[in-house]
C-alpha cells in the first residue's frame, strides 16, 4: 500500500522545470491569471522563428542597397538580458549593480583591459535612452544585426549619419515593420509545425487551473488572425473532444498594446468575424467575445478583482513583468525559457563549482593574512602599536610564501572561473550570472517577477493550490551567493 501511495503522489519536476519563487505566493489568493501569448503559452523554435525575422529584415536592407549579402543570423551572438550601448556600438552584459562585466563591440569580443578602459567609471542605467535592454528572445534577431552592421560600419562600407545610434534605430525599424507586415505571419500561420514547439502538457495546466476556479485571460499584443492560428495549433490537439482553446479563456484581448495596456485608457473594440472585423462595444468585456486594444482597467471592473488577486505571466521583462507589478501591483510571473539550458549546465557544473567555491574560501583566506602582514609590517617601521612576536625579516619571509600561495591559487583558479562564465553560451555565459555575481537580469527578475520558470507548463507540478515559499529571502533561489562580492572591485578578471 505504502509503495502505492507514493506511485500515486506526483513526482518532483525535474531541476530544469522548476518554478523559482523570488516572492513568496500563495497561488490558492489568485483568483484571476492572465497569460501573454507570444513565447509564453506558444513558444516558438527560437533559430528558427529569429532566423526568419532576421532574414526579412535583410531583405529590407538590401533592398535600400545596403552590402549585407553575406551576413548570416548567429542565436548565440547575443542573449537575452543583454544591453544595447547605442553610443559605441557594444553589446554588454552587465551585473546587478550595473557594473559592465563583459562587452563585445561589432562582432569582435572586447578584452579585459579596453572593457576597463571603456567602463569602469560608467554604470548602465536603463532609465537612460543610451542603453537598451534585450527585453525578449524577439530581441536575438535585433541584437545579432546590430552588431554585425557595426562592423560595416566600422569598415567603412555603410553610413549613418547618427553613427551607431543611427544603425540601431534603422534595424528596429526593419524589425517591427518586418513583424507588423503579413508575410513573415503568413509564413508562420502557413506552416506552424515548423515554428512552434508543442507543449501537450500546458493545456492541462491551464484546465487545472480553470476548473480550481480561477479566471483565466489571454491578453496578447499579436492580431486575431494570427493570435487564432497559433492558439489553435498549439492547444486543440491537447484539450478534450469537443472543446477548443477558447474555452478555456474567460477574456481574450488581441491587439493589447501591452505596456500600454497596463498604463492607458485605451479604448475596446470587439472582433466580430474571423477576419477581424471591429466594432465598439459598449457593455464592455463579455464572456465568450473575442476583444481589441482595451486596456488593464476594464478588466480589473469586468472581474471585480484588482492587484495582489490577479498573476500576470508573460516572457517580456518590461512589456509583462514590470510594468504591470509596477503599475497595478499585480503578481507576475517570467517565463524564461533558456532557464533549462542555464539549469542543465550549472547541474553538471556543480562538482567544480564546489572546488570553486573552496579555492575562493581559501584565497579569501590567505588575502586576509597577507593584510595583516602588511598592517604588521608598517607598525614595525613606524614603530607603534603593540609589539610584533616576529622580526620584520620573518614577517617579510612569510609575506612571500602568503603570496606565493595566492599566485598558484589564482592558476588554479583561472581556468575553472572562465569554464564558469561560458556555461550555456560561450560568449555571454549563463543567464542570471554575470561573473560571480548575479547580472543585471536577474537583478530584474528580482525586483519584479514574484515566481519564474522555463515554461508555463511547469505549473502543472505545483497544482493551483500551492503555496510558494521564496526560499532566501530576497535571493534568487538557484543563484548560489558569491563568495566573494566585488561590485566595486574591477581590478580583475571576472570570476577570478
Ligand atoms: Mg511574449
Amino acid at each position: 500500500m505504502k509503495s502505492k501511495n507514493k506511485e500515486f503522489f506526483q513526482q518532483s519536476p525535474a531541476p530544469v522545470r522548476q518554478v523559482f519563487c523570488s516572492r513568496t505566493l500563495n497561488l490558492r489568493a489568485i483568483r484571476a491569471i492572465g497569460y501573454d501569448m507570444d513565447y509564453t503559452l506558444v513558444h516558438y523554435n527560437v533559430a528558427e522563428w529569429e532566423r526568419r525575422a532576421y532574414e526579412h529584415a535583410k531583405e529590407h536592407l538590401l533592398q535600400g542597397g545596403w552590402p549585407v549579402e553575406s551576413l548570416e543570423f548567429d542565436p548565440q551572438l547575443v542573449a537575452r538580458g543583454l544591453v544595447v550601448d547605442t553610443e559605441l556600438g557594444n553589446v554588454v552584459k552587465a551585473n546587478r549593480f550595473g557594473y559592465v562585466k563583459r562587452a563585445m563591440h561589432g562582432t569582435r569580443t572586447l578584452d579585459f583591459d579596453k572593457q576597463r578602459e571603456v567602463y569602469s567609471r560608467l554604470v548602465v542605467e536603463l532609465s537612460d535612452r543610451r542603453w537598451v535592454f534585450l527585453n525578449t528572445l524577439f530581441s536575438l534577431s535585433e541584437g545579432c544585426l546590430f552588431l554585425q552592421l557595426v562592423d560595416l560600419f566600422d569598415q567603412g562600407k555603410i553610413s549613418s549619419p547618427l553613427g551607431y545610434l543611427g544603425l540601431f534605430k534603422r534595424i528596429r525599424q526593419v524589425l517591427d515593420s518586418t513583424h507588423m507586415e503579413g508575410r513573415l505571419k503568413a509564413e508562420i500561420m502557413a506552416d506552424p509545425a515548423r515554428f512552434v514547439c508543442p507543449d501537450p502538457e500546458m493545456p492541462l495546466a491551464l484546465m487545472d487551473q480553470k476548473h480550481a476556479g480561477k479566471k483565466l485571460m489571454l491578453i496578447t499584443n499579436s492580431e486575431w488572425e494570427y493570435t487564432r492560428a497559433m492558439m489553435c495549433h498549439a492547444f486543440d490537439p491537447y484539450l478534450p473532444e469537443g472543446t477548443k482553446w477558447t474555452d478555456l479563456f474567460d477574456v481574450i484581448i488581441v491587439s493589447a498594446r501591452k505596456p500600454d495596456f497596463f498604463l492607458s485608457q485605451s479604448p475596446l473594440f470587439e472582433v466580430v468575424n474571423e477576419e477581424g472585423l471591429l466594432r465598439p462595444t459598449a457593455q464592455g468585456l463579455t464572456r465568450g467575445g473575442i476583444f481589441w486594444g482595451g486596456n488593464a482597467s476594464l478588466v480589473e471592473a469586468h472581474l471585480k478583482l484588482s492587484g495582489e488577486e490577479i498573476l500576470f505571466v508573460g516572457d517580456h521583462m518590461w512589456g509583462d513583468v514590470k510594468v504591470s507589478k509596477s503599475a497595478l501591483r499585480w503578481r507576475t510571473a517570467l517565463i524564461l525559457r533558456e532557464l533549462e539550458e542555464d539549469v542543465a549546465a550549472l547541474g553538471k557544473f556543480s562538482p567544480v563549482q564546489t572546488k570553486l567555491d573552496s579555492l575562493m574560501a581559501e584565497k579569501t583566506r590567505l588575502e586576509g593574512q597577507l593584510t595583516w602582514l602588511r598592517l604588521c609590517l608598517q607598525r614595525l617601521r613606524h614603530r607603534y602599536g603593540p609589539p610584533c612576536p616576529m622580526s620584520r625579516r620573518e614577517l617579510d619571509e612569510l609575506s612571500d610564501e602568503v603570496r606565493a600561495r595566492l599566485l598558484s591559487l589564482d592558476e588554479q583558479l583561472a581556468p575553472l572561473a572562465q569554464q564558469a562564465g561560458e556555461l550555456s553560451n560561450p560568449l555571454w555565459g549563463p543567464l542570471l550570472r554575470a561573473g560571480n555575481d548575479k547580472s543585471l537580469l536577474a537583478r530584474q527578475v528580482e525586483s519584479s517577477a514574484d515566481i519564474y520558470t522555463s515554461r508555463v507548463s511547469n505549473l502543472l507540478y505545483c497544482t493551483p493550490f500551492a503555496f510558494l515559499r521564496s526560499q532566501q529571502g530576497s535571493e534568487l533561489s538557484f543563484i548560489k551567493a558569491d563568495p566573494l562580492p566585488r561590485e566595486t572591485d574591477d581590478s580583475q578578471p571576472e570570476g577570478v
